[in-house]
C-alpha cells in the first residue's frame, strides 16, 4: 500500500498509475474541512489560476511533455483533452469539468481509498509519495522540516524570468560587468531615450497576475519590477537598469540597461536581473522582446513571485524523486521543485513509476534525460547552488549527438525523447 498526500495535479496522477498498476492506494487530501490560502474549493486537482495547460505542440517543451505523458495513460491530460474548451494551439480547459473527471475516475477506482484529512506525521517506514504542493499545510511543512534538513524548505519564490542564451542577439548585447569590476559576466541590453519611453509606458500599462491577499506581505524588500517603474519615470534608471559604467567599447553611456546573468554552469540561461514581476506570462514575453538584443528571447522560465514551498530537491531527491535518506519516501509535484501544472502532474507520474519499480521489482528505473520527463528529473536532483523550480523546456536536454541545422533541432529533440521511451516502456514489462 502506498499513502499519496494531496489529490492536487501530481497526487492524483501518481494515485492513478499505481491503482491501474495493481496497487492500493490512500490518497489524502485536507480540503475541503482544511483549506490552502489559494484554493478556492474541495475538487480534485483545482487549477488554482490560470485554466491553461500550455502548448499542444510536440515540438515545445510542454506539449512534448504531455505527449510523454500520454504514453502512459495520464488521468490529468486525458481529463484535460474530454473537458477542452477552444484555445488555439494551446489545451485549456472547463476547470469544473476537469476537476470532476478526474474526482470521478480516482473515487470509483477499487484500488484508492480516499481520506479526507490533513496528513501531518510522516512514517519514514511507509511507502508515501508527499504531492501537498506549494501551498502544504503549515502543519506538514513543519514535519517535513523536522525529518529533513530545515534549511533545504523554501517557502517563497520571487523569480526574474529566464532567457536561453542562444536566443540573445550578441549582435546589440554586449558582455561587461558594471564599472568594468572584474571579469565581464553580465549581458548588458543597451536602450536609447526613445527604446527607454516606450518600454516604461508599456510596462506600466501591462496586464498583471491579480495578488493574492495572503501574499501581500511576503516580498516586502523585493519589489516588482513593473512598481518599481509605477514609482516614476526615473525610478529604473538608478535601480536595475543604471547604465553608468555600461559603455560599449568605450564608447557613448546607453539612456539605460538590462542586464542578464548567468545563470548555470553551462552558460545556457540567463535571468533578467531584478526582473522579479507579476506580470502575465503573456506580457512579460511581449515586453521583454521590446528589450534590445531580446526580440527574440526564448523565455526557459517565466518570472513568478508568490508563495510556493518547495524543497531544495538537489540536497534532497534522487533523479526518481525518491528521498536519498528514507527508500520509502518520496516527493512529486511543485514541492518537488518542478514548476507548472503539467510539469507537477508529470513529475507526479514519474514518481509513481519509480514506487511501483521499487514495490514490485526492488529497484529504480530512472526515465532517460533525452525525454522531457527525465530532463526534469534529472534538473531537481542535480547539483545547483542557486536551484529554483524550473518549467519544462528544452534547455534541460542534452544536446544532440550529431550535426543538425537549428531549424531541425526541435523536431530532433521530440523524436530523440519519443523514440528514447518507447525503449524505456519495453523495459518495463
Ligand atoms: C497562487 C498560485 C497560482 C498558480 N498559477 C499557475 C498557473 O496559472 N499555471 C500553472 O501552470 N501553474 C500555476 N501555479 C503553479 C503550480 O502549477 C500549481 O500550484 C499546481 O497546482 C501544483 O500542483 P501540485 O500537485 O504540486 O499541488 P496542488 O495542485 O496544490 O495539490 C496539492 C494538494 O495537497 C493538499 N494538501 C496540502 N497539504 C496537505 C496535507 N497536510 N494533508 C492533506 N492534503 C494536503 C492541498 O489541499 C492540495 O489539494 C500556481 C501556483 C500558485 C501557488
Amino acid at each position: 500500500m502506498v499513502k499519496v498526500i494531496g489529490a492536487g495535479l501530481a497526487g492524483v496522477e501518481a494515485a492513478y498509475y499505481l491503482a491501474n498498476q495493481n496497487i492500493e492506494v490512500e490518497l489524502y487530501e485536507m480540503r475541503p474541512n482544511k483549506m490552502t490560502p489559494a484554493h478556492q474549493t474541495g475538487r480534485f486537482a483545482e487549477l488554482v489560476c490560470s485554466n491553461s495547460l500550455r502548448s499542444n505542440d510536440i515540438h515545445n517543451a510542454v506539449g512534448l511533455l504531455k505527449e510523454e505523458m500520454m504514453t502512459f495513460d495520464s488521468l490529468v491530460i486525458k481529463a484535460a483533452h474530454a473537458t477542452s474548451v477552444p484555445a488555439g494551439s494551446s489545451l485549456a480547459v472547463d476547470r469544473e469539468l476537469f476537476s470532476s473527471y478526474i474526482e470521478d475516475k480516482i473515487k470509483s477506482h477499487p484500488k484508492i481509498k480516499v481520506i479526507n484529512q490533513e496528513f501531518t506525521h510522516i512514517d519514514t517506514d511507509s511507502y508515501t509519495i508527499i504531492c501537498a504542493g506549494p501551498l502544504a499545510s503549515d502543519q506538514l511543512s513543519k514535519e517535513i522540516s523536522q525529518v529533513f534538513d530545515r534549511d533545504h524548505l523554501h517557502f517563497f519564490d520571487a523569480i526574474a524570468p529566464i532567457i536561453e542564451a542562444k536566443s540573445i542577439n550578441m549582435e546589440i548585447a554586449y558582455l561587461k560587468s558594471r564599472y568594468d569590476k572584474g571579469e565581464a559576466a553580465y549581458i548588458n541590453c543597451p536602450m536609447t531615450k526613445e527604446e527607454y519611453e516606450a518600454f516604461h509606458h508599456e510596462l506600466i500599462h501591462s496586464k498583471k497576475v491579480q495578488i493574492k491577499d495572503f501574499e501581500n506581505n511576503v516580498f516586502e524588500g523585493c519589489m516588482p519590477f513593473e512598481v518599481m517603474a509605477e514609482r516614476g519615470f526615473e525610478t529604473l534608471l538608478y535601480g536595475p537598469m543604471k547604465p553608468v559604467g555600461l559603455e560599449k567599447d568605450g564608447g557613448k553611456r546607453p539612456f539605460a540597461v538590462v542586464q542578464l546573468r548567468q545563470d548555470d554552469a553551462s552558460k545556457s540561461m540567463y535571468n533578467i536581473v531584478g526582473f522579479q514581476t507579476h506580470l502575465t506570462w503573456d506580457e512579460q514575453k511581449r515586453i521583454i522582446r521590446m528589450i534590445p538584443g531580446l526580440e527574440q528571447a526564448n523565455i526557459l522560465r517565466y518570472g513568478v513571485m508568490h508563495r510556493n514551498t518547495y524543497l531544495e530537491s538537489p540536497k534532497i531527491l534522487n533523479n526518481c524523486y525518491q528521498t536519498r535518506l528514507f527508500p520509502k519516501i518520496f516527493f512529486a509535484g511543485q514541492i518537488s521543485g518542478v514548476e507548472g501544472y503539467v510539469e507537477s502532474a508529470a513529475s507526479g507520474l514519474n514518481a509513481a513509476i519509480q514506487m511501483c519499480q521499487l514495490i514490485v521489482h526492488n529497484e529504480l528505473k530512472p526515465l532517460p534525460k533525452e525525454t522531457m520527463m527525465g530532463a526534469m528529473a534529472n534538473y531537481i536532483s542535480t547539483p545547483n547552488q542557486s536551484f529554483v523550480p524550473m518549467n519544462a523546456n528544452l534547455g534541460l536536454f542534452p544536446q544532440l549527438e550529431f550535426k543538425h541545422s537549428k531549424k531541425m533541432r526541435k523536431e530532433h529533440y521530440a523524436k530523440r525523447s519519443i523514440d528514447a521511451l518507447l525503449l524505456y516502456k519495453e523495459t518495463l514489462k
